[in-house]
């Protein structure tokens, strides 16, 4: 049972006139631990009128990562005069149990901290450090919303930009140089940033590499090129280094009538996530489109799991033909989805799925809607052909994704052969130990793999060199163009010729014409899936395919 002793030490760092904001969350962590918390919380708030910031704020001091579930916390409620109240929240951690004594303890311990720790200063150190950020001593969220209301509510905000803005790739940097280091660039960085605004123009740390700023209209062009690069120093090997630290950034061009700060984070994080995630650009500013692409992808994610429910999601299958004998001999599936009557299609879902980490679900009933297929042509008689199944790279992550698939295809019985399963390119080096091994198991199982869109990513000769792979599908920018270019045709027969060699077979994607055809098959290549052929067809439609596998061309 912890003592008096422990007690004692957590008074003793609260009482020292130094103790700042990390003292105290050192001094918490150190007491909580002991006494079994998960969580301590301190809610101040302050009442109208006593200062600007009147109003709740929330500071954790303490939380154990490594816990999400707690028992009913214990609140102790300290009045601050007429200002205000300080309210303590102890969380234990699920299934703690606590004696009388251990409870009048905790009860000692806020009352004796907060005794000695000065209730003004506590609430100026809990306010302070509720609006800063501890690492950088800029303002935080709830800070810059607070400098920033008053221009606002002034009818000012029309002069400013609002910007939101993440630095790239500083979590690599973060493993080249050390976390120590890291915190120092982001300090450097703050400082500079500091270092840039007027008296009247705000910036805020959100945290981690997040950044926020309120910056005069007029100085748009000089705070986007400071943004395209700020140099910091670090040490890397005992030397000096300068390094340049970019930011991916979202602009909102506050509307002159603005006179409400509650979108002046959001709007401009949803920029920033777009010109990151989307547009793989460094600069996205806030349009009515971008709003209404916004709002098509939150109604696409709100839709989904009623969409799974309900069965909205249709198979179609595109015939895959061999031009030698213009016969059918296998198919992708392509999901569509029939959203009360209007067939969407994979464009306008896929990457929101992938992105919010939903695809995995759609991947697998889509396999098991195509295994429902192939059992029902089995049973009619009718001899299916084999049929590949796009899964997304993202779905890789999931170590067990290739039992799943192979449970999924032995719920209906069927044989491997009929399943082949597509993913595309990756250069992403933690991609490709896990691309391996789910290649590698699903070959052991005998399920055949591809390479989708094949020479449109930058990884192509390690693709062939590294992975257990079936197929290759030839992206369809080799063949979409007008003429066909000398330099596709001699890359394309020495790949086509190469695979061969490794035993991986070929197919081309997107013909669409009997030039093209031609073409492709002049370098080497007689697997073909394209509207040449087919479109993607409606199971039904298919199914006739199936039981009349000639084409006449
Ligand atoms: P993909 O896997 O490369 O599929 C081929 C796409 O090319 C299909 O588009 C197909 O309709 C289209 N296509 C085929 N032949 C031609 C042609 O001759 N001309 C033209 N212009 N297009 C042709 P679709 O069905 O719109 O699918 C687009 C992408 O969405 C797919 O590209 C695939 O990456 C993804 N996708 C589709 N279904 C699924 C799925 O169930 N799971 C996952 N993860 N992705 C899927
Ligand atoms: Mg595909
Ligand atoms: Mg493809």
């Amino acid at each position: 049972m912890p003592g008096m002793e422990s007690i004692l030490s957590f008074c003793r760092a609260l009482s020292s006139t130094k103790a700042d904001i990390i003292t105290i969350q050192k001094a918490t962590a150190a007491i909580a631990t002991e006494y079994r918390l998960g969580r301590v919380d301190i809610d101040i708030s302050i009442r109208e009128g006593f200062t600007p910031n009147a109003g709740t704020k929330y500071l954790t001091l303490f939380q154990n990562p490594n816990y999400t579930e707690y028992e009913e916390p214990f609140d102790f409620r300290f009045r601050v005069d007429r200002e205000g109240e300080i309210l303590a929240r102890l969380y234990p951690l699920k299934g703690s149990v606590y004696t009388d004594a251990e409870e009048h303890e905790l009860e000692l311990i806020a009352n004796i901290s907060f005794f000695y720790f000065g209730r003004i200063r506590f609430a100026d150190v809990v306010e302070k450090s509720a609006m800063t950020q501890y690492l950088t001593g800029l303002p935080n969220s709830g800070g810059y919303i607070a400098k920033a209301v008053p221009i606002f509510k002034a009818h000012r905000a029309g002069n400013y930009d609002g910007y939101f803005f993440n630095l790239k790739g500083f979590g690599l940097m973060g493993k080249k140089y050390g976390i120590k280091q890291g915190d120092d660039m982001i300090r450097q960085y703050a400082a500079k940033l500091a270092d840039f605004i007027g008296s009247d123009e705000i910036v805020g740390h959100l945290g981690g590499d997040n950044f926020v700023a309120m910056i005069k209209k007029s100085r748009y062009d000089e705070f986007t090129k400071l943004l395209s690069g700020v140099p910091v120093t670090t040490i890397k090997n005992g030397q000096s280094t300068v390094v340049k630290l970019a930011a991916t950034v979202g602009v909102w061009h506050i509307p002159g009538e603005s006179t409400d700060a509650g979108d002046l984070i959001g709007l401009p994080g949803v920029a920033m996530n777009a010109a990151k995630n989307v547009l793989h650009q460094p600069l996205c500013v806030v349009s009515d489109r971008l709003l209404q692409q916004v709002a098509e992808q939150k109604r696409v994610l709100d839709r989904f799991p009623s969409a799974m429910r309900k069965e909205e999601f249709l198979v179609y299958y595109q015939p895959k033909v061999d031009s030698r004998s213009n016969t059918l001999v296998g198919a992708e599936a392509l999901v569509r989805w029939n959203h009360k009557g209007e067939m969407i299609s994979p464009g306008a879902f896929i990457p929101v799925l992938e992105r919010e980490g939903e695809i995995g679900k759609l991947d697998l009933y889509v396999l098991e809607h195509t295994c429902m297929d192939i059992r029902r042509w089995l049973d009619a008689g009718i001899a299916p052909v084999q049929v590949s199944v796009n899964i997304s790279r993202k779905d890789i992550a999931d170590a067990t994704l290739a039992s799943q698939i192979i449970e999924i295809i032995g719920k209906y019985e069927i044989n491997h052969r009929y399943i082949q399963i597509e993913v595309t390119e990756t250069t992403d080096e933690a991609e490709h130990g896990l691309m391996t091994e789910f290649l590698n198991k699903l070959r052991e199982h005998d399920i055949s793999t591809a390479i989708d869109d094949f020479g449109s990513g930058y990884s192509s000769l390690s693709t062939l060199r590294n992975f257990n792979i079936s197929m290759l599908k030839i992206d369809r920018s080799f063949i979409n163009n007008e003429t066909f270019s000398k330099n596709d045709e001699i890359i394309l027969t020495d790949i086509i010729h190469m695979a061969e060699r490794l035993g991986i077979e070929v197919i081309t994607e997107g013909v669409e014409r009997k030039d093209q055809l031609d073409f492709i098959n002049k370098v080497g290549c007689f697997l073909i899936q394209g509207f040449y052929y087919d479109k993607p067809l409606p199971v039904d439609e298919f199914t006739e395919r199936l039981q009349n596998k000639s084409y006449t061309k």
